[in-house]
């Protein structure tokens, strides 16, 4: 928003720039950046501003003649929508958002706005996600019988945020976790932050009926691993040539993004008369929401950079 000299997750380093959430696609080292206080908890050293301002959920901060507010997006811990309000208008920008959470959190809240910046990361029809508790409840079977026949239970899950909100919603069926040392740091910035996850150890040869969790990507640690079976636990799950090229034997579709139906529902909810789109398929779910009667557009990769506020 140069207006107002603030940049909304830019991918370069910025003078002063807003982070929506600790993962690394949204984080770069800026010289400013505002953000949720779990955020900072949850970036590594390397992606951490050098000098950053707190602005907790729901506080007005005065940025360049506009007012910004974080509100939660349920994507992960920390995460936040922005809103951007000046001169009577109102500009939303989710991040990555998360609108169902399951029976333990109520429906994400959407700020009103005249317009809306949206994530695409399942823009397309094929990414529809059956109802998040029953997924984690065939999830807990899986493991369950896995553990009762003498195989490890392996979920592969992004390391940050993914990893520990998967032991959240699995507490409830009082398995204990072994953790793949990428995602140590990240349960240890939960714990920080006063989240309360389930018990867990860092995973070291023997897993004594745990249930591992471990990221998609290298799985040396996992192959070391008595009998075992692993899951991608993500909305990639609808994927099957993607669930495969990442070595697992099955997949789940839980996710902590918005699914396609979910995408509109969002946009419903802000009652915005103008929506961009932004991340994975920007173009794609553009053009299922104009077929919509929805006025859309895709912001290329250049535009994300510049985005103005409307006269
Ligand atoms: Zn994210």
């Amino acid at each position: 928003m140069p207006a107002h000299g603030l940049w909304l997750d830019p991918h370069t380093i910025r003078d002063r720039a807003v982070v929506t959430h600790a993962h690394a696609d949204h984080a770069r080292r800026h010289r400013h950046a505002v953000m949720t206080e779990a955020t900072l908890g949850l970036l590594p050293e390397n992606r951490r501003p050098r000098d950053a301002t707190v602005l907790p959920l729901g506080t007005p901060m005065v940025a360049g003649g506009a007012t910004v507010t974080l509100h939660d997006a349920g994507h992960m811990l920390g995460s936040a929508m922005v809103l951007v309000e000046h001169g009577g208008h109102r500009i939303l920008y989710t991040g990555d958002l998360k609108l169902r959470r399951g029976r333990s959190h109520p429906k994400t809240a959407i700020p009103a706005a005249d317009v809306l910046v949206i994530e695409s990361t399942y823009g397309l029809p094929g990414f529809r996600f059956p109802d998040p508790d029953w997924v984690v409840e065939e999830v807990a079977l899986w493991c369950s019988r896995l553990i009762a026949s003498g195989v490890v239970p392996v979920l592969l899950a992004h390391a940050a945020g993914k990893c520990q909100e998967v032991m959240l919603a699995l507490a409830r069926y009082g398995f204990s976790f072994a953790l793949e040392e990428r995602c140590v740091p990240f349960a240890r910035a939960y714990e920080t932050a006063g989240v309360e996850l389930p018990d867990w150890i860092e995973l070291d040869g023997a897993t004594d009926g745990r249930v591992v969790i471990a990221p998609p990507a290298g799985k040396a640690a996992i192959r070391k691993l008595p009998r075992h079976r692993t899951t991608l636990v993500s909305g990639w799950a609808q994927d099957r040539t993607f669930w495969r090229k990442v070595g697992a034997d099955c997949a789940f579709p839980y996710s902590d993004h918005c699914d396609f139906d979910e995408l509109f529902e969002v946009v419903e909810l802000s009652g915005a008369r103008q929506v961009y789109t932004v991340h994975g398929y920007a173009t794609e779910l553009a053009r299922h929401f104009r077929r919509r009667g929805i006025r859309a557009w895709p912001l290329a990769q250049d535009e994300q950079l510049g985005f103005l506020l409307p006269a």
